[in-house]
């Protein structure tokens, strides 16, 4: 199995008449890996497509969904009837988080620390520590053309609770359908809550240094979830060999190549996909999800 050579495999096995789901991930934004997403989604043309970079999604503005349902994603967060003149002591002891504390005698709450874990609720003073929704962002939902099931998550401004937001998502994933997940850059907390559900995680790298650097860091982490996964090289023809050398060396698979060509980046900065700016790249993109399919069977 490619990018796989651990016996750490988490991966859910799936049921007949379950389809793939596919994440696309990169260990820095700029890579392209939005670009490899919409591609692959409008290829397929009958999919779902769930943009979990809740922090800035931008995937619509490429598949441009007809919005059909805006959904609010909230949390539960506590709050403190100070005039009750109650002692919150066991609250700011309980919190690992911090999210309370005493400050000259009063009771202080930082809502972006807190995880709504309840945690106070229950240990602090009966009657005085209450809880009520706070809205953290939203599920979009639409559909783009043809055949496209598309839905966002949009994080708050200002708001922390980015993973919040992507469990939501998570409940909408439908597995009778081919599943485009298109990951946050970087390989913390966020990354990992998108690529989890995946069948299949393509890395989009470059091939430049720093673009080797953060592939080893992704690679490593899906190596650790038991993720297979394989690469797509964006703006092929710069910088060395050292990507191709890299996967080589650790059995992972080189799925595509994307050459560096100005006008893929014209179109994709006048909002246009890569089939729609030149079909070859439909059947290049199907024969990724052929190697993928073969490879899940
Ligand atoms: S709900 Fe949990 S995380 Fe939030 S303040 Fe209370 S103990 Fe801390």
């Amino acid at each position: 199995m490619w990018g796989i050579n651990t016996g750490q495999a988490q991966v859910t096995e799936r049921e007949a008449g379950d389809k793939l789901k596919i994440s696309i991930a990169s260990g820095k934004g700029g890579t392209g890996k939005t670009s490899v997403a919409v591609g692959i989604a409008r290829s397929i043309e009958y999919c779902q497509f769930l943009d979990y970079d809740v922090e800035a999604p931008n995937a619509s503005i490429f598949l441009k969904p007809d919005i059909k349902n805006v959904e609010k994603v909230t949390m539960r967060q506590p709050y403190f009837l100070t005039e009750t003149g109650a002692d919150f002591s066991k609250c700011v002891e309980f919190c690992r988080y911090n999210a309370v504390a005493y400050v000259r005698g009063k009771v202080v709450f930082f809502p972006e620390l807190c995880h709504g874990c309840g945690g106070c609720l229950l240990v602090g003073p009966p009657g005085a520590v209450k809880e009520r929704d706070i809205e953290v962002g939203k599920i979009i939902r639409g559909r783009a053309s043809p055949g496209i099931d598309f839905i966002m998550g949009d994080l708050n401004p200002g708001s922390l609770r980015t993973v919040t937001v992507q469990a939501k998502l998570d409940e909408y994933i439908d597995e009778k359908q081919t599943v485009i997940i298109d990951c946050p850059p970087g390989t913390s907390c966020p990354m990992v809550a998108s690529v989890k559900n995946s069948d299949f995680c393509i890395l989009v790298t470059e091939p430049t240094p720093f673009g080797l650097n953060d592939l080893e860091i992704s690679a490593e982490v899906l190596r650790k979830l038991g993720i297979p996964h394989g690469v797509i090289i964006n703006r092929d023809g710069i910088g060395d060999d050292s990507v191709e050398r890299f996967c080589d060396k650790n059995n992972i698979k080189i799925l595509e190549k994307i050459p560096n060509d100005i006008n893929i980046a014209k179109a994709y900065s006048d909002g246009i996909t890569m089939p729609e700016y030149n079909k070859k790249w439909i059947k290049r993109f199907m024969a990724v999800i052929d190697l993928i399919e073969k490879e899940n069977k």
